[in-house]
C-alpha cells in the first residue's frame, strides 16, 4: 500500500513519519501524475486558502476530485475545510467531498490553540485520543451519510463518509498512531 500526501503546504511531513511508523510507503504530492501509484491521500493542516490556491496551481484540484472517487482521503484542519461541501461565512471554492458545513477558526482568539482529550468511538468501543487543536474549524452540520467517529465537549471533531475521513485537531502530532491505523485500515477495506 502506498498513501499519498499533499505536500503544497503545512505540516505533512509529519503525516510521514506516522505512516512510516506503520510501515507504510509514502508519496509526497506535488503533481497530479503522482496521485496514479496512491491507494489513499491524506490532506494536512496550513492554510485553506493558500492551500486550495496552490491545489488550483499545481494542477492538482480535478484530479484530487477524481481521485477521491476510488480512494479514501484523509483531511487535518485545514485538509477537512478544502474537503468539506459547505464553509459557514467564508468563501472558498473547496473540493466538496464530505457533506459537511464547517466554520473556519472557530475557537476565537484567546483559545485558538488548546490540547485536550477527544472521546472517540471505533466498532462500538470508546476510547480516548490527545486533540491537538491549532486555530481549529467547527463542524457545524453534517449530512447523512456522514458518521461521527470522535467528539470534544459538545462538538464533533472526527467524522467520515463512506471515502473521506476528516479530524479538526492534528493527530500527526501526537506519537499516538491509531486515528492514522485507522485511516489505514480504511483504505485496506475499500480496496
Ligand atoms: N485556521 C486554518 C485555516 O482556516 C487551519 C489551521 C490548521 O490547519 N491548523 O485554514
Amino acid at each position: 500500500m502506498k498513501i499519498g500526501i499533499l505536500a503544497l503546504q503545512g505540516d505533512f511531513e509529519l503525516h510521514g513519519r506516522m505512516l512510516s511508523t506503520l510501515s507504510v510507503d509514502v508519496a509526497y504530492i506535488r503533481k497530479p501524475d503522482q496521485l496514479n501509484s496512491c491507494n489513499g491521500l491524506i490532506i494536512p493542516g496550513g492554510e485553506s486558502t493558500t492551500l486550495t490556491k496552490l491545489m488550483r496551481g499545481a494542477g492538482l484540484f480535478d484530479p484530487i476530485v477524481s481521485f477521491a472517487k476510488n480512494n479514501p482521503v484523509f483531511g487535518t484542519c485545514a485538509g477537512l475545510i478544502v474537503l468539506a461541501t459547505d464553509l459557514v461565512n467564508y468563501n472558498l471554492d473547496t473540493l466538496g467531498l464530505i457533506d459537511l458545513s464547517v466554520e473556519r477558526n472557530a475557537y476565537g482568539r484567546q483559545i485558538d490553540s488548546f490540547i485536550d482529550s477527544v472521546e472517540f468511538c471505533i466498532d462500538g468501543k470508546t476510547d480516548f485520543f490527545e486533540g491537538v487543536f491549532i486555530r481549529a474549524p467547527k463542524i457545524v452540520t453534517i449530512g447523512e451519510n456522514v458518521k461521527v467517529l470522535g467528539t470534544h465537549d459538545d462538538n464533533m471533531v472526527l467524522v467520515e463518509s463512506e471515502q473521506v475521513f476528516v479530524a479538526t485537531f492534528h493527530p500527526e502530532l501526537t506519537d499516538d498512531v491509531r486515528i492514522h491505523q485507522y485511516f489505514v485500515d480504511k483504505i485496506r477495506k475499500s480496496r
